[in-house]
């Protein structure tokens, strides 16, 4: 069902898919965003759960479990509300890129959005105003794109409010992945998450592959992560399941939450990356050679370890700029 943002009803018993539309900026015609809103026949609950993919464009794990969840969530079998948005940049996803090409607006930049700005921020908007007040989850899948590669991890930021973030923490480990990664704040800001968080939200991300493919287990990880979310809460009925085999070591909470973490790229170079993305490293360990071949007889940079920990990112083309983020070493948080 094709409608107007204004006419989306949210309230609509068992499952509706609709395809937003948003008018683009510079010609005639819409971004057709897709959300499929289920209002489960056994009652309410008061834990809604919203679920976001394709908050970049060429990041697949996330779109591909969204879409599947829009199928399979039988609102027979379930209570309260969810809403699902597997492409949320829908340009950016059809473009096959991280930032919409119809206003060179990154959707993850853009929240809480302006009712009167340029396409993204309109869809920023329209989540905030209108997505938002119905869930108390947020969940907003995410993958490397082509600049990063992450060990597969659920994400968050610092949260000041304790019963808050222990919430956040509990709902990031039914995603069952090896890393729960506590990131910076300073990065950037305008994410989907940000805003969420600022509203109190139970709001987490993550990172479930790399480098514009679809990574089977990371679909897995996103897909099933969210139904034991709406086990946990109440939604469908039954015990949250592992999603890793049998045997497998609880998830490690990590946390780079300082920026100098973030290491940049020191110069143009190709990178050749020698430590396994979720290695444990020690301080001044070789993770990768920066080769510049304007003189094939001169040594690589060596880039090395500024610290101990875990590689939780590095970058994934072998194209790094100056400037770019090269690495992130997170430590191990021990209570
Ligand atoms: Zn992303």
């Amino acid at each position: 069902m094709i409608v107007e943002p204004q006419a989306v009803d949210f309230d609509r018993p068992g499952v509706t898919h609709y395809q937003v539309a948003f008018p683009l900026d510079g010609t005639w015609g819409y971004s057709l965003v897709p959300l499929t809103v289920v209002n489960g026949a056994l009652g309410r609950n008061a834990n809604g759960v919203l679920v976001f993919g394709g908050t970049h464009g060429n990041e697949y794990e996330g779109q591909i479990a969204v879409k599947r969840l829009c199928r399979d969530l039988d609102p027979a079998r379930m209570a309260g509300r969810v809403v699902l948005m597997p492409q949320l940049s829908e340009s950016a996803c059809v473009a096959n890129t991280r930032i919409s090409p119809v206003d060179g607006v990154n959707m993850n930049r853009a929240f809480p959005g302006n009712a009167r700005g340029t396409l993204s921020a309109r869809i920023a908007h329209f989540v905030t105003t209108r997505v938002f007040p119905l869930g108390r989850v947020v969940i907003d899948l995410h993958s490397g794109g082509r600049e990063g590669a992450f060990p597969l991890c659920t994400s968050f930021h610092p949260i000041p409010d304790a019963a808050q973030a222990a919430e956040i923490e509990t709902v990031a480990r039914l995603f069952d992945p090896p890393f729960l990664f506590i990131y910076s704040s300073a990065m950037a800001s305008g994410l989907l998450t940000d805003e969420a968080e600022a509203l109190g939200k139970i709001a987490i991300g993550g990172e479930f592959g790399a480098g514009e493919t679809a990574d089977p287990v990371g679909i897995r990880h996103a897909y099933e992560g969210v139904w034991n979310v709406l086990r946990h809460y109440g939604l469908v009925e039954g015990p949250v399941r592992a999603i890793r085999p049998a045997g497998a070591a609880a998830p490690r909470l990590v946390a780079a939450a300082e920026l100098a973490a973030y290491v940049p790229c020191p110069r143009d170079g190709v990178w050749e990356p020698l430590a396994e993305l979720g290695a444990a490293v020690e301080a001044g360990e070789l993770l990768g050679r920066l080769h510049d071949f304007a003189d094939q007889a001169e040594a690589p940079r060596e880039i090395r370890a500024d610290r101990a920990g875990y590689l939780l990112m590095t970058h994934r083309s072998a194209r790094p700029v100056k400037g770019q983020t090269l690495f992130v070493i997170a430590q191990e948080v021990v209570r």
